[in-house]
């Protein structure tokens, strides 16, 4: 069962940089300190009372966790010790960065109870690294990997496509040197221009430019098909949107959309159609069958997947049907008795 996320958020807490893309606040939509333990627990017992039977997985999401002074670690992971030895709480996880994660570090989250942490890697591109003021580089992100596998720790890792001087294969082999360390999951932010940072100064200037919707929208499927071809869960695509972040000012520039993930689900299977028209005469009417809850991805937003195949193979969809037999990422086309079947991963 998934688990209920009782989250955290320690914006910059701990963090001893200033990444030239990064404006935590504006990114959780929080401003906080780190929780007093009070805090902690009242909020855990909160979650726990709408939990209706699902595990409690408590989150420190932001900043830098294990840059924080130990002792203010070991503040926050105290009070969860009696929880969890009692079942209360089923997991733990944390962000930080690569480079403040050593075997000691690891050692220590390991024994306290996380389960999970989620690196902010980026990159796996020296001069993207170096562009983006990340103050660290990928043998980090190894190294890291390393420490917290020997300690029995899970390792998720964060990307974001389009920073200073990256590229689409760039990005590609960021992934795929990720994805060789065995990731648990994966988060894919798309870089965007949040005001106040540093990167609206060099966006400003014209020596940024972000990626466009429609290029991210490609490179971020392009991404996600490696995942789930790895069988690498991928847990978020795109920025969440939050009050702070929808507020007009606050991005200035970049692939941002509310329903981004969404986007990025429907191109996947906007190929997929294409490629099964291939086998279909121009001019027929088709059905399209998939999982029922796949349905709007199918069609694509304003239902412009249908639209698309229209165009291009004069070929019109009369309807989509939802069939508990197939994969998410499975179609199957029925056209004049004959049936067509594909899947996102072919
Ligand atoms: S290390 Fe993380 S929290 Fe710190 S500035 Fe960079 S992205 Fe933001």
């Amino acid at each position: 069962m998934k688990p209920l996320i009782v989250p955290f958020f320690i914006s910059h807490q701990g963090c001893p940089h200033k990444c030239v893309f990064c404006d935590q606040e504006r990114i959780s939509g929080q401003s906080s300190g780190l929780p007093a333990t009070a805090e902690v627990l009242e909020t855990i017992e909160r979650f726990a009372a709408s939990a209706v039977g699902r595990p409690l997985e408590v989150a420190f999401y932001g900043g830098t966790f294990t840059s924080l002074p130990r002792g203010e670690q070991d503040r926050l992971l105290a009070p969860l010790q009696p929880l969890i030895a009692k079942g209360r709480v089923a997991s733990v996880r944390l962000s930080t960065r690569p480079d403040s994660v050593d075997d000691d570090t690891a050692r220590f989250l390991a024994a306290r109870g996380v389960t999970t942490v989620e690196l902010g890697v980026q990159s796996m591109d020296g001069e993207v690294l170096e562009s983006a003021g990340r103050g660290h580089g990928a043998a980090h992100v190894e190294r890291a990997f390393a420490s917290l596998g020997n300690a029995g720790v899970a390792v998720g890792a964060q990307l974001m496509p389009g920073l200073p001087g990256d590229t689409p294969e760039k990005s590609l082999e960021s992934l795929d040197r990720v994805l060789a360390l065995g990731p648990a999951c994966l988060r894919i932010y798309p870089t965007v221009v949040l005001a106040g940072t540093r990167l609206a100064d060099l966006w400003r200037s014209g020596s940024y430019s972000p990626l466009g919707l429609d290029d991210a929208v490609s490179l971020c499927g392009a991404m996600l098909r490696r995942c789930l071809a790895a069988s690498v869960p991928v847990i978020r695509i795109g920025l969440q949107p939050t009050e702070e972040l929808e507020r007009p000012g606050t991005i200035l520039a970049g692939p941002w959309h509310p329903a981004f993930r969404q986007l990025v689900e429907s191109e996947l299977f906007r190929g997929l159609l294409e490629r099964l028209a291939m086998d279909v005469p121009a001019g027929s009417g088709i059905e399209v069958a998939c999982s029922p809850r796949r349905i709007s991805d199918v069609a694509g937003q304003h239902r412009c997947n249908l639209s698309r195949l229209r165009e291009k193979f004069g070929i019109v969809v009369r309807r989509i049907t939802g069939d508990n037999r197939l994969h998410p990422y499975d179609l199957e086309i029925s056209c004049s008795g004959k049936i067509i079947a594909g899947s996102v991963l072919d």
